[in-house]
């Protein structure tokens, strides 16, 4: 589970012996121990959840282990989860016999936290910048203790090892790990002691802890054990993999439980997938989309965290079943058919696998796809939340790209506030409109006030609003959908003379002689600021704008692109066109048609372009140089 550990930043003992070695937590986790214990969490119950989980897993590594190693498990083969309550003492223990930690794991698993994005987190939730109900999907498990006991003891002693360690700590900077002596030490796994706080009496009545093991832990696939006052021992959950259950005796709260036992987020999933495969391959697949994205979506590492089984044995959290475009499912695969002592190592080239993630990989996009088709509601909810992710799918597998095309949702100038499938658009197109038309830029708001959409509005023609980073990739290289090709309408010329404009916007009569030879003057005037001057078909409103060469790439994607320093790509000089219909172009046109190119002409085909340049969100070259010809416009106008 654990990528990145840091080492405890203490000094390590350097003799195991029986000496007693004090350790500092890393600063994290004191920051995270001091949030835990001084606030107030309603639901504080969750501390037992997150230890069973970790008992869990624990005897779970176990049995992968003695897959390999059979005498791991002598003496006492039956993983299994022990709560004991003594309130006499006000203690409640928690015992695994699952795998244990040795000294150096127990001075890094309790002592750190593993992922960086959790350490990011933390700090920010510490500095009170950030929502602390956030802090669930963190799975900051082991520490969730100290929101109810004053001292934590961990007894643990591997499986297979003669050493036994003792870990304790009240939580306020340090713990202390010496060899354990206690003669109720584990013989095997661990046991974690809590010291219950005055206010946590709860936590020592039986039907309390039946009541939240039931409630979050039911699903384990391990027996969980209570031991109370009677000292009778009491099992609390029905111990079977809940994916092995038949569908119909599911309930949506089991669903719910599991969902965040897979994901650390406890709410209601966007989706579920359950179903079993049968065939050249059998398994069980119970997958999830989740409702919100969570903190650490667009990680650079970018891995799958679907969980892997074989025949109810945890193999892998790491297996990438899925592809990384996917990466916000959770879940589990469960294979009837590896073999069991598939090492972690050869999952890469396995072909079951592959096969699998295949076959599931369809399956999920397949029900993607319904979802859109048929719960428009609840799927635009999962497109807000993770649309980004799976539009990287666009460009990383060219094998589904098609099937992708009818998943994608987009906003277009006509439907800014729901999304359409590009079937819709193109169910819709004008008459002969042949292209799918795409603005791109960082915000959809602005966007739809590019001038360039203009001359599109005019003739009806819906274009998709491209306003995440991702649709710079999929878009240059993604051939078209159903023969119409994707179209940017800030590059190449418009094509738009085909494709009459509604009657009210029909433009005046222009004089092409004067718009010819003003153009020709503006060309002269702005020199290599632009690769060319020319007419417009996409304005109608405004007097220029800016577009791109028809060969090069979109504007926004190449300025984004050279942002990032992308090799080969550096900002080209822009085309500018204009619109013979607007006023002010035609008074100049016919100002050139009279005198000639002259300083007003200059003056103006200088402000015209740095204006075009500001409304692409752009700064002007020589903002001194724009101030003094605007100034001496305005004087001219108004002095
Ligand atoms: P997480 O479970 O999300 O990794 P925790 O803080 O709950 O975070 O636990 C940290 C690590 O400590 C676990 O990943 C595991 O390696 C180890 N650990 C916790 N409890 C146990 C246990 N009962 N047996 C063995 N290892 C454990």
């Amino acid at each position: 589970m654990a990528t990145a550990k840091k080492k405890a930043a203490s000094k390590k003992a350097t003799s195991k012996s029986d000496r007693k070695a004090s350790h500092e937590f890393q600063a994290e986790v004191t920051k995270l121990l001091h949030l835990m214990v001084h606030s107030v969490y309603s639901e504080r119950e969750v501390f037992l959840r997150e230890l069973i989980s970790n008992a869990a897993d624990a005897c779970d590594k176990l049995r992968y282990q003695s897959l390999q190693s059979p005498d791991l498990l002598q003496g006492d083969s039956e993983l299994r989860i022990t709560i004991a309550l003594d309130k006499k003492k006000k203690l409640l223990s928690i015992s695994d016999t699952g795998i244990g930690m040795n000294y150096d794991e127990l001075v890094e698993n309790l002592g750190t936290i593993a992922r960086s994005g959790t350490q990011a987190f933390i700090e920010k939730a510490s500095a009170g910048e950030t929502d602390l109900q956030l802090i669930g999907q963190f799975g900051i498990g082991f520490y969730s203790a100290f929101m109810v006991a004053s001292t934590v003891t961990v007894m643990s002693r591997p499986a297979g090892s003669d050493e036994a360690w003792t870990w304790i700590s009240d939580g306020t900077g340090s713990f202390t790990i010496e060899a354990c002596q206690d003669k109720h030490a584990p013989a095997r796994g661990t046991i974690i002691q809590l010291k219950l706080r005055d206010d946590a009496d709860e936590f020592l009545e039986e039907s309390r802890i039946e009541h939240i093991v039931k409630t979050y832990s039911d699903h384990i696939a391990h027996p969980i054990y209570l031991f109370g006052d009677q000292d009778v021992m009491n099992q609390l959950n029905s111990a079977s993999a809940l994916w092995t259950r038949p569908k119909s005796g599911i309930t949506e709260d089991q669903y719910k439980e599991f969902f965040g036992h897979v994901s650390g987020v406890y709410s209601d999933p966007a989706l579920t997938l359950h179903y079993k495969a049968e065939g050249r391959n059998e398994y069980t697949v119970l997958l999830f989309v989740p409702s919100d994205p969570p903190f650490d979506l667009f990680d650079p590492e970018r891995r799958g965290r679907q969980k892997l089984y074989v025949r109810r044995v945890f193999i892998t959290g790491d297996a990438e079943l899925l592809p990384p475009y996917l990466r916000f499912i959770r879940g589990i695969i469960d294979s009837e058919d590896m073999p069991l002592n598939v090492s972690r190592e050869m999952l890469q080239d396995n072909p079951t696998v592959h096969q699998i993630r295949k076959a599931v990989t369809n399956r999920v996009l397949t029900e993607l796809k319904k979802c859109a088709e048929n719960q428009t509601e609840a799927f635009e909810k999962i497109w807000q939340a993770f649309g980004p992710v799976i539009k990287e799918g666009l460009y990383e597998d060219m094998e589904r790209r098609d099937q992708l095309f009818e998943i994608v949702r987009f906003r277009t100038t006509r439907s800014q506030a729901e999304t359409v499938s590009l079937k819709d658009y193109v169910t819709n197109l004008a008459d002969n409109q042949t292209a799918i038309y795409y603005l791109t830029g960082d915000d959809a708001a602005k966007a739809a006030q590019s001038p360039q959409l203009e001359g599109f509005e005019a003739r009806g023609l819906d274009v998709l609003l491209l306003t995440d980073p991702v649709d710079s990739f999929w878009v240059r290289t993604a051939l078209g959908y159903e023969g119409k090709p994707f179209k940017s309408i800030t590059q190449g010329a418009a094509d738009l003379d085909d494709i009459p404009v509604k009657e009210d916007d029909k433009t005046a009569d222009i004089d092409d002689t004067a718009v010819a030879t003003l153009i020709a003057a503006i060309k002269q005037s702005l020199g290599d600021k632009v690769k060319d001057v020319r007419l417009s078909s996409r304005l109608t409103g405004s007097p220029v704008c800016l577009v791109a060469d028809e060969a090069g790439l979109d504007r926004t994607i190449e300025k984004l692109l050279a942002k990032q320093g992308a090799t080969g790509v550096s900002v080209s000089a822009p085309i500018l066109e204009v619109n013979a219909g607007h006023s002010l172009i035609t008074a100049l046109a016919s100002l050139a048609k009279s005198s000639g190119a002259s300083a007003d002409i200059d003056d103006a085909a200088q402000l015209l372009l740095d204006q075009a340049h500001i409304l692409e969100g752009e700064t002007v070259t020589d903002p001194a140089a724009f101030a003094d010809r605007l100034n001496k416009l305005l004087t001219k106008a108004f002095v």
